[in-house]
């Protein structure tokens, strides 16, 4: 994700934390899975590998945005476009089916796989479990992102409404929230909600290979991947091979295993 402090809006990191803090209240009074881990347990290496990857990140993409957004090489597709609101819903839709491809792309590879699959070895999925990926993921998946930006010319404040809306949808389907089931699937038809990224989540290898999306889930719907679980109570999250909690340091290390 690219680092909304960059744009020296607080109130932006405010509105997130506060998402953080509403999904992880919710889920601790209405939880949808019993864990049997505790609360530091689950949430403990995905608080430290968000420090680490909202900071690194921050530091190494801010000057190439600064430099796309100061160049006057080229303005961008969207330059041509006149109409303000029809620049933002541009802007949106291209950066949410960019990260369509891209975590699709994560599950095709079995190089980039070795990557994606720290987030895949949650087995307690909750709010901060949008955190957990591993830093080589989050800065390569920004140089395609800078790439589109530039390409076509996506203004800072519509890259930041993407940003924060997505941050929030992040938590939101991946919290513990039991929200009623026929709330979840109506808004599954337009979002990602948490029953249908569960089904991402699961052990089982077909169900994982489906809904990829992160905030739209019609691009599931588009590409064939789009799958509904019928009992979502029934899913066993994780990794068949990670069945327990891994400490930072075995998640960071996990790319260099052969399993
Ligand atoms: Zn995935
Ligand atoms: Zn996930």
């Amino acid at each position: 994700m690219i680092g909304v402090d960059n744009l020296k809006m607080d109130w932006q990191s405010l509105t997130i934390v506060s998402s953080v803090l509403l999904f992880g209240f919710l889920e601790n009074i209405f939880p949808f899975f019993h864990f049997q881990s505790t609360f530091d347990q689950r949430t403990y290496p995905n608080i430290i590998l968000g420090v680490l990857n909202v900071t690194v990140n921050s530091l190494t993409i801010a000057a190439v945005l600064h430099w796309i957004w100061r160049q006057k090489m080229w303005y961008g597709f969207l330059h041509y476009v006149k109409l303000p609101w029809l620049s933002i819903c541009i802007s949106f839709v291209l950066l949410d089916l960019y990260l369509y491809v891209w975590h699709r792309m994560m599950h095709s590879f079995s190089f980039a796989w070795r990557f994606h699959k720290v987030h895949h070895t949650e087995i307690s999925m909750n709010t901060s479990t949008a955190y957990r990926f591993h830093i080589v993921e989050v800065i390569s998946s920004n140089i395609p992102k800078l790439l589109l930006v530039w390409l076509f010319g996506i203004q800072p404040v519509h890259l930041l409404v993407y940003e924060l809306t997505l941050a929030i949808e992040l938590v939101f389907h991946h919290s513990n929230w039991a929200i009623p089931k026929k709330v979840d699937k109506l808004l599954s038809k337009i979002i990602v909600t948490p029953n249908f990224h569960r089904l991402h989540h699961s052990q089982v290898f077909e169900e994982s290979q489906s809904n990829y999306a992160s905030f739209f889930s019609f691009w599931d719907k588009m590409f064939k991947s789009y799958s509904y679980p019928k009992y979502p109570e029934k899913i066993k999250l994780g990794l068949s091979q990670h069945n327990h909690d891994l400490n930072i340091l075995k998640l960071i290390l996990l790319p260099l295993k052969n399993n």
